[in-house]
């Protein structure tokens, strides 16, 4: 199928149009694009440098700055400054209970299986609305830079990225304008990035490895016919460049008799400490003693006592490249070629630790900030035919998934996912006894499944008869290599299972699907938000079901008062859904769940709480 861009401005097609490549890093973002020269370059948006720290702040007058400007606000107001992000994106508050505290502003759990929100004032933030300002940051930096309208990009990922944060990378994209194209790993785009890969006839096994701000991953990759394959990843969620400071940090205050719960409370001090910590860290690329003051402060350190001190956390990323080839069942020699990705593996020690490590030189020749959105620049410009020497595999033009709850799309396999492809993700039911449930089959990229196209629909009947939330229903898809797609829907507890075969492509012409395409692009916006005001309605809903059916089995041994005040909760929640305000519906139900937690927890009723764990679809 011919690939069509869409011009936002006009709505017309254009058939040369740049695709960029899109690192959307913990630390740092940036952009890359293919130039005129054919050669992959980073986006250097003037005076404004390559990396944008991946950073968004709220001002109170309703101004949002990202980047550069955002990160001074992380010393001054805290709590409207939101970093780190792409932690959150995608996950549940279940899944970063542990290590919430990490987070200086406010992280949201009203109901711990569905995914996190951040509060900024008033407002409530999804991950995905703050990562689409990190991307539109980008996309307009790229505008200005190349002078031309950007609406299609690569975004990558981690390797390790589930698919409910793949997803969400997607919903992030589209919300900030872009036509997201693929999602591509990063170990992957930086293996392209070095040409690795590009190759159809050559077979390799290689170890990309990342050591970012704030988190560390190795992958083990196998390339095969210019298909790249995960044999394994491992690393460390919590283990970066950020860490490299804090130990130099923590030598100043104990040379300097600092005290440092004192030394914490002043932020402002705190922060340029931080900064000199980073300055001596970059320093000693090219000199061997770093020494400067800060107020009375000496900052000394030299380049052989900085390696001692980072010994142990390098340690710890080599044992996680053992645990990776153990879990690949490889041997270190079977190793073809190692790739450095990721700002701190400009350090000296790390690229000698992994040489020794892996018995051979590292690849470092690429920017290893930039390796990443390089490589996704390379696989926009394959996805968009213009390498003729590769070829481009059977991917599916449009998005398969099935209906849920309020109508909604939910996407299992991606448009562009090279076909044969098989995925699945887990629902549940939404009311208790519910033994039926209809499965509706949907093609295409609107967020609601009545603007999309229906290919098939059946009930999986049979489900025992147990309380909302229970039953565990697996719906697969796969699509095998002649277009056919099967879906199949199974209970787990029982085994009672349906299946279905259609072939998606079937009746519809390319004229319609890039009228599909198109029209997904012109609605991303009112899709998004329409989008967002069903889920925080459902969820509203599916709380006031879960209090009202609490307060059925459990009034006993609630008193009157409290009775009578969640009464009152549920009815004020009832208003704001009926308002169509996402933001006091999330208000609303946080009351609510604030009021009632204590009795629940009080009565630990299990049901209850396991009725709070899944997805549900009606
Ligand atoms: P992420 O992938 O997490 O967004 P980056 O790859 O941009 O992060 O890495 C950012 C980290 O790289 C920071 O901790 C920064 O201090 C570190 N870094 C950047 N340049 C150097 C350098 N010359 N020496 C050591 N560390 C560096
Ligand atoms: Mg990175």
């Amino acid at each position: 199928m011919a690939k069509v861009s869409i011009n936002l401005a006009t709505g017309s097609l254009q058939k040369e149009e740049i695709i960029v490549g899109i690192d959307l890093g913990t630390t740092n973002s940036l952009v890359a694009f293919i130039n005129p020269d054919k050669n992959a370059q980073v986006i250097n948006d003037t005076g404004k440098g390559v990396l944008v720290p991946s950073v968004v702040h709220f001002g109170q007058t309703g101004d949002i700055t990202v980047g550069n400007d955002a990160k001074n606000y992380l010393v001054t107001d805290p709590q409207n400054t939101i970093f780190s992000v792409k932690r959150l994106l995608g996950r549940s508050y279940h899944d970063i209970e542990n290590y919430k505290d990490f987070f200086s502003y406010k992280v949201i759990d009203d109901n711990t299986e569905s995914l996190v929100k951040i509060k900024v004032g008033d407002k409530f933030y999804t991950p995905i609305d703050l990562s689409a300002l990190i991307l539109k940051e980008l996309k307009e930096r790229a505008e200005h830079a190349l002078k031309t309208p950007v609406n299609r990009a690569v975004i990558t990922v981690p390797a390790y990225f589930n698919d409910s944060q793949r997803q969400a990378t997607r919903d992030a994209g589209k919300l900030a304008g872009l036509d997201v194209l693929r999602i591509v790993n990063e170990p992957t785009a930086a293996s392209l990035a070095y040409g690795i890969g590009l190759d159809p006839e050559e077979t390799k096994t290689i170890a990309v490895y990342d050591l970012g701000g704030g988190t560390f991953d190795v992958s083990i990759l196998q390339i095969q016919n210019g298909i790249f394959e995960v044999l394994a990843t491992n690393g460390d969620t919590f283990l970066g460049g950020d860490d490299f400071d804090r130990v130099i940090i923590d030598y100043w205050i104990e040379k300097n008799n600092l005290d440092k719960a004192q030394l914490a409370e002043n932020r402002e001090l705190s922060q340029q400490l931080r900064l000199k910590a980073e300055e001596a860290k970059k320093s000693f690329a090219h000199q061997s003693i770093f020494n400067e003051q800060l107020g009375d402060i000496w900052c000394t350190l030299d380049k052989q006592t900085f390696e001692q001190l980072m010994l142990p956390k390098v340690q710890q990323t080599i044992t996680c490249c053992q645990n990776a080839l153990k879990d690949a069942k490889l041997d270190v020699k079977q190793i073809d070629e190692v790739v450095m990705v990721g700002g701190s593996t400009r350090t000296a020690l790390v690229k000698q630790m992994v040489a020794g490590f892996f018995g051979r030189p590292v690849h470092d020749e690429v920017n290893p900030d930039e390796v990443v959105a390089l490589g996704a620049a390379i696989q926009a410009d394959i996805m968009a035919g213009n390498r003729k020497d590769i070829l481009l595999l059977d991917v599916t033009p449009l998005s398969l998934g099935i209906e849920t709850m309020g109508g909604l799309m939910d996407v299992i396999i991606p448009r562009n996912a090279k076909v044969p492809t098989k995925a699945g993700r887990q629902y549940t039911t939404s009311v208790d006894g519910q033994v039926n449930m209809k499965v509706a089959v949907y093609q295409g990229e609107r967020d609601l499944v009545k603007e999309n196209r229906k290919l098939a629909e059946f009930n999986l009947k049979g489900i025992p008869a147990m309380p909302a939330g229970f039953p565990k229903i697996d719906i697969n898809f796969l699509l095998n290599a002649d277009g056919i797609l099967k879906v199949q829907a199974i209970e787990l507890r029982s085994g009672v299972k349906q299946e279905v075969e259609v072939k998606p492509t079937y009746g519809i012409t390319d004229d319609q699907v890039e009228q599909m395409l198109m029209d997904s692009i012109t609605h991303a916006k009112d899709d998004v938000s329409q989008r967002m005001i069903i889920e925080a309605r459902t969820e509203g809903e599916q709380m006031i079901y879960t209090v009202e059916r609490f307060l059925q089995k459990h009034g006993a041994s609630v008193t009157d008062e409290e009775t009578a005040q969640t009464n009152e909760y549920v009815a004020t929640l009832k208003q704001a859904l009926e308002s169509g305000d996402k933001d006091l519906i999330h208000k609303r139900i946080d009351e609510l769940n604030e009021f009632t937690r204590p009795f629940a927890e009080r009565l630990m009723d299990q049901a209850i709480s396991h009725a709070m764990k899944g997805k549900s679809i009606d």
